[in-house]
C-alpha cells in the first residue's frame, strides 16, 4: 500500500491550514448541541471542497459524503465538536473568547484533522472505489450526540460498513497511536438518589428526620458495592460525585440529594451494580425512616474495537509511522459515545498522541491549562485518510482486493 507514505506528506503540506482551522475552532469554543459556529464553518469547507453535505443532522451534525470514482463499501470516519464548560487558563493567542468554555477534551483538534482528512479525501476522490461518510458530531459531553445522529440516519443510505474515529491522548507523544482491540472504554450511567426526611430545628433532631445523616450512611454503604459485591476481577467504579442539601448551620434540611457515576465493562456487572443500588438507597432510607427516590439513568454502551478493523489501523499506522509508533492501551473506565456507532457497525476508535517531547508533565483533558502539540495534528489527518482508503482498498471480504 504505497499511497500510505505519500500520504504523511501531502498531510504536512496542508498541516498550516489544519493548524489554523484548529486554532480558529480553539478560540470560538460552543458546548454541546450548540456548535452552530462550528457547523457552519464545517458545512462550508465541505462544500468548498466539493463534498455533498447534509447539515442540521441530529440538530448541529454535519455529515459530507464523498462518493469515489466507482462502487464499493462504505466507510465512515467520525469528530465530535463541542466543548466543555471550563474557563481556559492558558495565555495563547487563540485561547477561547468565550468566557467559561473551553475545547478542553481536544474535540477542536479531532474537527480539524478530519477537516483536513476530508481534504486529502476529496483530492483522491478519482482513486476510491466506494464512499467515505463525514461524520461532526455534536454532544460527545454527556449529550449523547452520536446517538441524535444514527438515529437520524447517519449510517444509512449508503449504508455505512465500517467506522474509524480518533480521540487526542494526553499522555502518548507526538507520533504514537494507542489501541486496543476489544472493550476498550466503559459503559457509563448515571444516578440521583433524592432523600426525603422531615426538616426541623438543628437543637432538636430527635423531632426530625435528617436526610444529610442518611445520605453519609448512603454514601458509605454504597462503596460495598465495588469492595464486597462485584467480582474482584470485574473493573467496576461506583462515584457519588454530588451531594447537597441544607442551606444554614442549624436547620437540619428536609430533603439530601445525591448523584454520581456508575462505570461497568460487563452487562451482568452494569445490571447487578444498579439493582444493588437501589436497594442499598432504598433500604437504608427506610430503616433511618426516610424515603430514597432513585432515578438511574444508563448512558454510554461499552466501546468495542473490531479486532480485525484494529488490525487494519496497526498496520496503516506501522507503514505511515513505523511499527514502534503502535503503543498497546489498557482499558480505560472513561466512556465514549463513538460506542453507539460501534455497537452498530465494526471499526475501531484509536488514541493519538499529543503530547510534547520537551513536557516533563502531561496535560491532561478536562483541565483548564490543557493544550496540545500541534504536530499531532498532520499526523491523524494521515492516519485517517489513509485508514479509509486502506478499508475501501481491501473490498468486500472474500472479494480479495486491491491491498
Ligand atoms: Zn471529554
Ligand atoms: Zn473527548
Amino acid at each position: 500500500m504505497s499511497f500510505i507514505r505519500a500520504l504523511r506528506e501531502a498531510a504536512e503540506e496542508i498541516g498550516p491550514g489544519i493548524v489554523a482551522d484548529r486554532r480558529d475552532i480553539h478560540a470560538h469554543p460552543e458546548l454541546g448541541y450548540q456548535e452552530r459556529r462550528t457547523a457552519a464553518m464545517v458545512a462550508a469547507r465541505l462544500r468548498d471542497l466539493g463534498i455533498e453535505v447534509r447539515d442540521g443532522v441530529g440538530t448541529t451534525g454535519v455529515v459530507g459524503v464523498i462518493r469515489g470514482r466507482s462502487p464499493g463499501r462504505t466507510v465512515l470516519l467520525r469528530a465530535d465538536m463541542d466543548a466543555l464548560p471550563i474557563q481556559e487558563e492558558n495565555e495563547v493567542p487563540y485561547a477561547s473568547r468565550t468566557p467559561g468554555v473551553m475545547h478542553a477534551c481536544g474535540h477542536d483538534a479531532h474537527t480539524a484533522i478530519l477537516l483536513g482528512a476530508a481534504r486529502l479525501l476529496a483530492e483522491r476522490r478519482a482513486e476510491i472505489a466506494g464512499t467515505v461518510k463525514l461524520m461532526f458530531q455534536p454532544a460527545e459531553e454527556g449529550g449523547a450526540g452520536a446517538l441524535r445522529m444514527i438515529e437520524e440516519g447517519v449510517l444509512d443510505d449508503p449504508p455505512v460498513d465500517a467506522a474509524f474515529g480518533l480521540h487526542v491522548d494526553a499522555d502518548r507523544y507526538v507520533g504514537q497511536v494507542a489501541l486496543r482491540a476489544g472493550p476498550a472504554m466503559a459503559a457509563a450511567d448515571s444516578f440521583t438518589i433524592t432523600i426525603t426526611g422531615r426538616g426541623g430545628h438543628a437543637a432538636s433532631p430527635h423531632r426530625a428526620v435528617d436526610p444529610i445523616v442518611v445520605g453519609a450512611q448512603m454514601i458509605t454503604a454504597l462503596q460495598t458495592l465495588v469492595s464486597r459485591e462485584v467480582s474482584p476481577t470485574e473493573p467496576a467504579v461506583v462515584t457519588v460525585a454530588s451531594l447537597s442539601a441544607g442551606t444554614t448551620d442549624n436547620v437540619i434540611p428536609a430533603v439530601a440529594t445525591l448523584r454520581g457515576t456508575v462505570r461497568t465493562f460487563s452487562p451482568e456487572v452494569r445490571q447487578q451494580v444498579e439493582a444493588r443500588l437501589r436497594e442499598i438507597a432504598q433500604g437504608i432510607a427506610a430503616a433511618m425512616r426516610a424515603t430514597a427516590e432513585v432515578s438511574y439513568r444508563t448512558g454510554y454502551p461499552v466501546l468495542h474495537n473490531d479486532p480485525a478493523q484494529v488490525e487494519l489501523v496497526r498496520a496503516v499506522v506501522g507503514e505511515l509511522l513505523g511499527p514502534e509508533a503502535v503503543v498497546e492501551r489498557g482499558p480505560v473506565m472513561g466512556a465514549e459515545d463513538f460506542a453507539f456507532i460501534l455497537q452498530r457497525v465494526p471499526g475501531a476508535y484509536l488514541h493519538l498522541g499529543v503530547r510534547n517531547a520537551a513536557w516533563t508533565v502531561p496535560r491532561p483533558v478536562h483541565t483548564a491549562t490543557f493544550d496540545l502539540d500541534e504536530a499531532a495534528l498532520p499526523i491523524g489527518a494521515a492516519v485517517l485518510t489513509a485508514t479509509a482508503l486502506a478499508f475501501l482498498a481491501k473490498g468486500p471480504p472474500g472479494h480479495g482486493g486491491g491491498a
